[in-house]
């Protein structure tokens, strides 16, 4: 067994340590993550990702990954492809083989006709329609389809013909024969079989009936011989089907356990509305670094550490709730601050001439790579006459609390030298093109052997030097807290800066490469980065509100 986790407990873990020390399982623990392969996966199936595979691991245990492929329409297998892709990179190994419901599909059909040999299941003509009528409400018991008394052979018979090909879709389905008074609509005789003329991206054309999720899901558990079926709160009400499914069949139960579902601020959490995100072109792809998904914020560069720590520090609870998208960055700049490289880069380049540094001339100054670990070490950045900074270091005009660059003004270059404006120059416009300043050459590496001091330190790129690239910016897809519908699509969610200025040492990053440009937040090499073309994507700002709050309230 590991080490049991630091972590506080949660009620998961308390029921799992209670069955252990009951024995309940023989010591196993057996959990499973069973995503429909009907998307990308999003932040909300991390935390269910952590949370089997953490405690399996925790208590020595196995997580099965399954797919619960049941609804050939939607279903995909690059959707299958992105799903393991994703689960590995967050850092799980899951129990060989991968699994599929639908390798159970010729056990769930002998399980059928089990139950109708028991008269437990009919064939129903009602059309899809008619059921939702029969159903009944929350309020009002249903009624019963005039299907129900049929007899075992002329089910039996129908069943095999629906299964043949015989009937159109839609035409029949298989029923469970429960209870139409039940105050639980799940258990009102759910449809277990519908017809279905489509192709399934595993079993191809080999079937034309497919099991409801709720028929197979349950019974899934119970092949794999799963010990805790962790799934999302609004299970609940049909855990008592599912129980019903494998009591009626006498088969091992599994035990379910239902959970908060994950909701972030400013973020959309449905496959389904992530699809449409998709397919309307509102985003470039699954994976844009915009999107909640795994791939989409992996391509935007949080790391699966963060995801994790995030994970963990949210817990679960027994009732839903929303959690801030802050505290998610927050746990992306922790990680990103102990790990992350510094570097310069300008992303609004204004070019700066230093009057009294000699022509055609540049030195090496040294910088630190990361002043929170000393073992990533020192490298050299070229300096010379012509620098690029940020627009937004200089004011001709500056405001009272404007303490960077303006005309008479003393600033610091970061791991350079003292520079002091001393004109500006303009376009025909009146646009400002490029300032001029001199150097104090006794303040290399950044102080004066006079002690005097400067107000503000900015970052540069020497001209001759830099390297070009595109930067692209990010706010969140969204401009609620709580967004229902595309009407709250942020317009301003991406901006694409093309005429940025790098520092040597990143003209050679390779896709996935993170780094802290400094002063301006974590950056990470999009996959659109091609040699000497970076490309980069701003993971996350340097301010962490969340951070501040948590002192607050301590
Ligand atoms: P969506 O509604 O986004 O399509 P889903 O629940 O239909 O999600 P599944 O593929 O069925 O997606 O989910 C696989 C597992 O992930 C399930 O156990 C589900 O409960 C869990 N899960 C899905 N969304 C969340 C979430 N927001 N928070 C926590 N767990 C989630
Ligand atoms: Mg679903």
């Amino acid at each position: 067994m590991n080490q049991p986790d630091s972590s506080p407990s949660n009620f998961v873990r308390d029921i799992i340590l209670n069955d252990l020390q009951t024995n309940k399982y023989q010591g196993r623990v057996h959990t499973r993550f069973p995503p429909e392969p009907n998307g990308y996966l999003h932040i909300g199936h991390a935390k269910s990702i952590c949370l089997n595979f953490g405690l399996a691991a925790e208590f020595g245990g196995k997580t099965n990954l399954r797919f619960d492929d049941t609804n050939p329409e939607k279903e995909e297998q690059e959707y299958v492809d992105s799903i393991i892709d994703n689960v590995r990179w967050l850092g799980f190994q899951w129990q060989e083989p991968i699994h599929y419901a639908s390798d159970y599909f010729g056990q769930l059909y002998e399980w059928a006709l089990k139950m109708i040999r028991e008269n437990k299941a009919f064939v129903c003509d009602l059309t899809a329609d008619e059921v939702r009528q029969y159903r009944g409400t929350l309020t009002e018991g249903g009624k019963e389809s005039p299907y129900r008394n049929r007899t075992v052979e002329e089910n039996l018979d129908l069943f095999e013909r629906m299964k043949n090909g015989e009937f159109p879709d839609g035409s029949r389905t298989l029923r469970a024969k429960i209870d139409m008074a039940s105050k639980n609509l799940n258990m009102r005789d759910p449809v277990m079989y519908r017809i279905l003329n489509a192709e399934h991206h595993r079993t191809g054309n080999k079937w034309c009936i497919y099991p409801m999720y709720d028929y197979a899901h349950g019974q899934s558990d119970s092949i794999e011989g799963i010990t805790h079926s962790i799934c999302t709160l609004e299970f609940e009400d049909h855990r008592p089907l599912y129980d019903w499914y494998v009591e009626q069949l006498g088969i091992y139960h599994p035990q379910q356990i239902e959970f908060d579902r994950l909701n972030l601020t400013y973020t959309m959490l449905s496959k389904r509305k992530l699809l449409q995100l998709v397919k309307d072109g509102h985003v470039r792809g699954w994976d844009d670094p915009r999107m909640p998904t795994l791939s989409g914020i992996r391509r935007r560069g949080y790391t699966p550490e963060a995801l994790r720590n995030f994970c963990k520090a949210i817990g679960v609870s027994k009732t839903n709730g929303t959690i801030e998208l802050g505290l998610l960055e927050h746990h992306v700049r922790d990680d990103l601050n102990k790990r992350a490289p510094r570097l310069m880069a300008v992303l609004r380049p204004l070019r700066v001439v230093i009057d009294n540094y000699p022509e055609g001339e540049s030195e090496l100054m040294e910088a630190v790579n990361n002043p929170e670990d000393a073992s990533a070490g020192t490298r050299k950045v070229p300096f010379s006459r012509v620098l690029y900074i940020e627009q937004d270091d200089f004011k001709e005009d500056p405001p009272k609390q404007f303490f960077r660059l303006s005309p008479g003004k003393e600033v610091r270059l970061r791991w350079g030298y003292f520079i002091t404006c001393t004109s500006v120059v303009k376009d025909e416009k009146g646009e400002i093109v490029e300032i001029h300043c001199t150097y104090d050459p006794a303040t290399r590496g950044g102080n004066a052997p006079d002690g005097r001091k400067v107000k503000a330190t900015i970052h540069w790129v020497s001209a001759a030097h830099a390297i070009d690239g595109e930067v692209r910016l990010y706010e969140t897809l969204f401009n609620c807290e709580s967004p229902n519908d595309l009407a709250d699509l942020n317009p301003r969610s991406l901006e694409v800066l093309t005429e940025c200025k790098l520092e040597p040492a990143l003209g050679s990053s390779e896709a996935q490469f993170r780094c802290q440009f400094e002063r301006l937040g974590y950056f990470c090499a999009d996959n659109d980065t091609a040699p000497g073309k970076p490309v980069f994507n701003r993971i996350v700002g340097l301010r962490d509100a969340w951070a501040k709050i948590e002192k607050k309230t301590k």
